[in-house]
């Protein structure tokens, strides 16, 4: 974490979040504030809703109950922001989210995918937008690679790639949902240093994991869900490394 970077002024939040699937209740009240330069590492079972409630977040699932708020404001179910209320559009323009599978457009160049957000939802001019894409694929080491096409990258070079198109849009908050589940072991930490270097320039993210060595060193929370509920949150040094309650012991003892 960026000590500099931090301030107590949340960025994001989360208040008595819910989110049922019909008569399948998924989140059950969670709460969440992020402060901007924060990292929380996101823990817990597949299934208890760590997907779920990152993808409410950023309103990609509309929760049933509950309040997201961004930049203090709170975020309505409409696109546009109204009634000083900010809208999904704009909320999704400022967090950034990356997931598991990459999602990265197979008919377009890495550098194609990289600007073409800026370009279509920003209106950035190209050069513009190319020429800060080449610098975010020179950050997260790529900058050879912007001719290629994703079915030539291997798994982890794909992940960069998606880690530097999240960021050409200059995003506030940046949501990673297990970015390394689906990598070969060895290609889990070329990604995980990148997302280590975004902690270190003070970057505010909420990171779904089971790197549970890799939570424990960047994260200066760690939050553990269980069954919809956050069962206990705390520094990485309570919630991972001294776990009190059992089941969250169980959870850790399997990645020892
Ligand atoms: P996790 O990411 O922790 O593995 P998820 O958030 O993906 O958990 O899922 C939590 C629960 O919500 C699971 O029981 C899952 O089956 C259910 N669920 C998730 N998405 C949907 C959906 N679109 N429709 C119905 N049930 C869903
Ligand atoms: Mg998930």
């Amino acid at each position: 974490m960026n000590a500099q970077a931090r301030n107590s002024t949340p960025i994001i939040e989360a208040l008595s979040l819910h989110k049922s699937y019909g008569k399948h209740e998924v989140l059950k009240g969670l709460d969440l504030s992020l402060d901007r330069g924060e990292v929380v590492a996101l823990i817990g079972p597949s299934g208890s809703g760590k997907s779920t409630f990152i993808r409410c977040l950023n309103m990609m699932e509309i929760p049933t109950g509950g309040t997201v708020r961004f930049r203090q404001k709170t975020v309505g179910d409409h696109f546009r922001d109204k009634g000083g209320e900010i809208g999904i559009g704009t909320l999704r323009r400022h967090v950034g989210m990356v997931f598991q599978h990459f999602n990265l457009f197979p008919h377009k160049t890495v550098l194609q995918n990289v600007t073409e957000g800026p370009i279509v939802v920003c209106k950035t001019p190209r050069k513009e937008a190319e020429e800060r894409a080449m610098d975010l694929l020179s950050q997260v080491g790529l900058a050879e690679k912007h001719g290629a096409y994703p079915n030539h990258l291997s798994g982890g070079q794909k992940q960069r790639v998606a880690i530097a198109r999240a960021l050409a849009m200059e995003p506030e908050v940046l949501l990673l949902d297990e970015v390394t589940s689906a990598l070969d072991p060895e290609l889990v930490g070329e990604v995980l240093s990148v997302i280590r270097g975004l902690a270190e320039k003070g970057m505010t993210m909420a990171i779904v994991t089971h790197e549970m060595a890799f939570a424990a060193d960047v994260a200066s929370r760690v939050l553990f869900l269980d069954q919809g509920v956050i069962a206990e949150s705390g520094s990485a040094d309570q919630v991972i490394l001294n776990p009190q309650n059992p089941r969250l012991q169980g959870f850790v003892s399997r990645f020892r």
